[in-house]
Formats: structure tokens, sequence, C-alpha cells
């Protein structure tokens, strides 16, 4: 087995990319060049009402400045190509017809506003409710023909989920309590995060996977999907968020604090880290 040691930087392209952004990648990337490994940066485009390929260039570019160098990406290419989400769509497909036919999923009619935000990663205080379990036992047989369902993953009632966090030690998640049953499939033909991030770290070979503190549950959720679907799992680093004055997580609202402002009202990338790391 090939071990070499992997990571990537993930952000998506609905805002520009801010102090908190930059604090994880960094971190990424010191952990990458410590093990002489790779980074791979991707480009999670999968939101297509809220990816903006503005964005793409500008998070290129900011990341750049800051500091931050890949080896493989959707600028440089590499032996993963496509490096975007949106390119990606068989790859999540088959992902989620092998999930299918192996009973993991059910098929739901339920309208509610998750469906819409199950592209996007669920950042602290953005988890969906759970899943009250009113489409259990409905058969792809019974919807209507024309009727919109999505696909959902069943999680194993009470099950509890361990993993040992490279950064914060053991974790503990109990399925149907900490999180219910999670979209994996819209009606209107996308994948969600949970599904695309998980088939692209397995796909891309990545070793660890560094991101924020706040998707700690979704590792939970990820782990059943890489169990699910045969996958080995990566090692995982889950990194402190930064918070502004008032104790908020960062958010891309949080304009003043882009890469991009902070470039143009004079600072340098030295000086920010410096702030960062404090
Ligand atoms: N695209 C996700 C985000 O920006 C990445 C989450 C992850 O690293 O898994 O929130």
């Amino acid at each position: 087995m090939n071990t070499a040691y992997r990571s990537r930087i993930a952000p998506s392209p609905t805002g520009y990319m801010h102090l908190g952004h930059a604090r994880t990648f960094w971190i990424a990337q010191q952990r990458c060049r410590s093990q002489n490994g790779t980074l791979v940066f991707r480009n999670e485009d999968i939101d297509t009402a809220r990816a903006r390929p503005e964005y793409v260039t500008a998070m290129l570019e900011d990341l750049r400045w800051f500091g931050l160098e890949w080896q493989e990406g959707p600028d440089c290419g590499g032996p993963h190509q496509p490096y975007s989400q949106s390119q990606r769509l068989p790859l999540y497909k088959q992902a989620l017809d092998q999930l299918i036919i192996s009973g993991a999923l059910f098929p739901c009619i339920c309208t509610r506003q998750d469906v819409l935000r199950s592209t996007n990663a669920p950042h602290a205080g953005e988890d969906e409710p759970l899943y009250p379990g009113t489409c259990h036992n409905l058969k792809l047989a019974e919807i209507p023909s024309g009727k919109h369902f999505n696909w959902r993953f069943k999680v194993p009632n009470a099950q509890t989920i361990t993993f040992n966090d490279g950064n914060f030690g053991e974790q503990h998640y109990l399925a149907n309590r900490d999180f219910g049953d999670f979209i994996i499939w819209r009606h209107d033909g996308l994948p969600s995060y949970q599904l695309a991030v998980t088939v692209d770290d397995a796909a891309m070979q990545i070793t660890e996977v560094v991101r924020g503190a706040d998707l700690l549950k979704s590792t939970a959720r990820q782990l059943l999907l890489y169990q699910a679907l045969n996958l080995s799992p990566p090692r995982f680093y889950h990194c402190e968020l930064l918070r502004d004055e008032q104790g908020r997580r960062l958010a891309k609202r949080h304009d003043s604090l882009s890469l991009r402002q902070l470039r143009q009202n004079g600072k340098t990338p030295e000086e920010l880290r410096a702030q960062i790391f404090n």
C-alpha cells in the first residue's frame, strides 16, 4: 500500500477566503511539509446555486498570496484530475448507485430546507435537524412518478462512532442523537457535501484530512460512508476555529477579514500569520 502523506485544502467558492480559512490551510500545509507530503487543492464548487467562477479565481489568488503552495489542483493539474467537484459528478453517481444497491439508503419525499443546504459543509450552527424517520419504510415503487425525492443515508440506530482526532484526541458521536439520517443525493441531481467529500478524499488518496473543528460531527457521518462504500478512511486532524472579537466563528460574511480586503489595506502575509498564530 502506498502510504505517502497526502493532504488537501478544499475551499468552496461561495465567497472570499478569510483569515479562518488561511489559518486552517496553513496548518494543513505545515503538517504536510513536515511529512514531505503532497498538498492537493480541491475546488468544492458542487453547490451550483452559490459557487461563482470569480470566487474560484479569487481563492486561488488569495491563498497563493498568503503563502500556500499546492502540488495538485485545478490550476496545475495532477494524477487525480479533475480537481473541481463540478467536473466529478460521474464518480459521485457511481458511489450513489453502490449505496442504493447495498441497501444503505432510502428514498425520501420530505421537503425541507436541509435538502437545499446539504451541498454545503455544515459549519457550526448550520447542522441539519435530526431526521424524524418519516420515510424510513418508503419503497421506490411507492413514489408516484414525477414526484421529487432525495436519497438519505440510514444511520445505524444508537451506534457510537469513535475516532482518534490528531488534535482533539478520542471522539465519540452517537448516531440518531448527534446527527440523523443525512442527505446523500438531492432530487435535483446533486450529491451532498458528505458524499462528494468522502468519494473525493478516497479517490485522491488523501491520508490526512485537516479542517476546522466545526466539521468534527461531519467526520462521524463520513466514517459511516467510508464503511458503507468499503473504503478505508484517512486520519483526521481538526483545527480550533478562529473567532472574531465577539467570539463568533469567522464566516464569509466577515468581509473586513477577507484576505483580499486585508491585502488591499496593506497587510502582509507575514503580519497576518503572526496575528493568527500569536
Ligand atoms: N468545502 C468545504 C468547506 O469549505 C470543505 C470541508 C472539508 O474540508 O471537508 O466548508
